[in-house]
């Protein structure tokens, strides 16, 4: 049925925005799902444990006490001390709570940074492959998305001479995310050593490092979290963004933040919030500074992490023992990032996608048709490379597990995913049928 919509009713800007494939993916989930199919859902970066009991109880006793009101837009003050002594002690810093900021989440901070610092033609610098939202919004306002592109052989991480042919007069964000998604790379401290050093000699003064922090819980093999913050004159110009969505299970919960440089920035962030949303619930904000202090969240928090260590392990081995697959060992965050390009490749998809005409083609890839293959005909929902920074992104053949599913539905996708190997008539019947158009 052709659209009604009056021409002109959407800004050019809209037509610039762009999703998060994890969320975008949940339409044609629930149509696999109305016909009679079981998914296995890799799909989407959330841990599937409950919210821990103590941090419940706290939210329900606040709502009892009546803290169901406007409260501080920049977030209350018991939360705000919390993850100043939190942050800072974590990081070897003094952070005081004027410089907090609290958000529903740790996704709004990088849209409202964007908007902070950067004008249209500035430049911001940010990992690729990486969480969507980078790479979004820069294109939405205007600015001038830089990708730091990811090489595999390395770990998905980098260095100071990674980064340093980007940085120009223009650079006003350099944004870092350790643990990564998709990735799961962490850095050492040597390696943000490197970084800290570069952006120092290199990066106009104004430029700001955003460092996405949100996976400093989620660490395998007993690995510690290290931020940029730390290094000697980084604290000065780094924004340190965390929240409680992957720390403590709770996405629902709308808990993020951010420490900013100066107070004087803080200002900015609390009358961006003022005009979008007001506040954040203010029960959710005591379970937060509830959770960053009590002493059941480290052994809660452990257990979380020892029970994606397993699953893991288990992914790890069974992704690596399908040819065409390869795939690192991630030392963070709750994803695999497998190379696919052998697997595309005996599918036929890499073939596939050559053939198509060129305005589709560009807006597609590979590891997209395997993606919407392996979840139309094979009922496994992954994400596909192109969803975590498409510029630049050609020729890269990747698909994002979560590894945050019940260990037997991993299980489960392995072996579908095993049998979808050999299944190149079904891929075939598949790219006649054109469902990712
Ligand atoms: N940063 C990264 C790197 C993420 O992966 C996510 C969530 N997937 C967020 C920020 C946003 O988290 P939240 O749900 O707290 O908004």
């Amino acid at each position: 049925m052709k659209s009604k919509l009056p021409r002109g009713l959407f800004s050019r800007r809209t037509r610039l925005l762009g999703s998060e494939g994890a969320f975008r993916l949940g339409p044609q989930i629930v149509e696999v799902e109305s016909r009679g199919h079981r998914v296995v859902k890799c799909n989407i970066g959330e841990p599937d444990f409950a919210l821990a009991p103590h941090i419940a109880e706290e939210v329900k006793r606040q709502i009892d006490l009546g803290q169901t009101h406007y409260c501080d837009p920049q977030g209350i003050r018991q939360l705000r001390e919390a993850i100043a002594r939190t942050v800072g002690a974590r990081r070897g810093i003094p952070v005081t709570p004027d410089r907090v900021v609290v958000f529903p989440g740790g996704k709004p901070p990088i849209a409202l940074a964007q908007q902070t610092y950067c004008n249209p033609g500035d430049e911001v610098i940010y990992p690729s492959p990486g969480f969507p939202i980078y790479e979004a919004f820069a294109l939405y306002l205007g600015i001038k998305p830089v990708p730091l592109h990811l090489a595999e052989a390395r770990d998905f991480s980098f260095d100071g001479r990674d980064l340093a042919p980007l940085i120009t007069p223009r650079t006003r964000l350099i944004i870092l995310n350790f643990p990564s998604n998709p990735t799961g790379g962490v850095a050492t401290r040597a390696q943000l050593a490197d970084i800290a050093e570069t952006i120092q000699r290199l990066a106009p003064p104004q430029a700001r490092v955003f460092s996405d922090e949100i996976y400093e819980n989620n660490l395998f093999d007993g690995g510690e979290h290290h931020s940029i913050a730390s290094m000697p004159g980084m604290a000065e110009r780094t924004l340190i963004v965390s929240g409680a969505s992957k720390s403590y299970a709770w996405t629902g919960g709308r808990i993020g933040w951010a420490v900013l440089p100066t107070a004087e920035e803080a200002q900015v962030f609390k009358d961006l919030n003022i005009n979008y949303f007001s506040c954040v619930p203010a029960y959710n904000q005591f379970g937060a500074a509830l959770a960053l202090e009590s002493p059941l969240s480290p052994p809660w928090i452990a257990r979380m992490c020892a029970s994606f260590q397993e699953r893991r392990d288990l992914m790890l081995a069974g992704l690596n023992a399908i040819p065409g697959i390869t795939c690192r060992r991630p030392g963070g965050a709750f994803y695999l990032f497998p190379n696919v390009a052998g697997y595309c490749e005996r599918l036929g998809a890499v073939a596939a996608h050559a053939d198509l005409p060129e305005r589709q083609r560009k807006r597609t890839s590979p590891s997209t048709l395997l993606q919407l293959f392996l979840l139309w005909r094979h009922q496994v929902a992954t994400i596909d490379r192109r969803s975590f920074g498409h510029l630049g992104s050609e020729g890269q053949h990747y698909l994002r597990f979560s590894i945050a599913t019940a260990r037997a539905d991993l299980e489960l996708g392995l072996e579908r995913i095993r049998a979808a190997a050999d299944d190149t008539e079904g891929f075939r019947e598949f790219v006649r049928e054109k469902r990712f158009t």
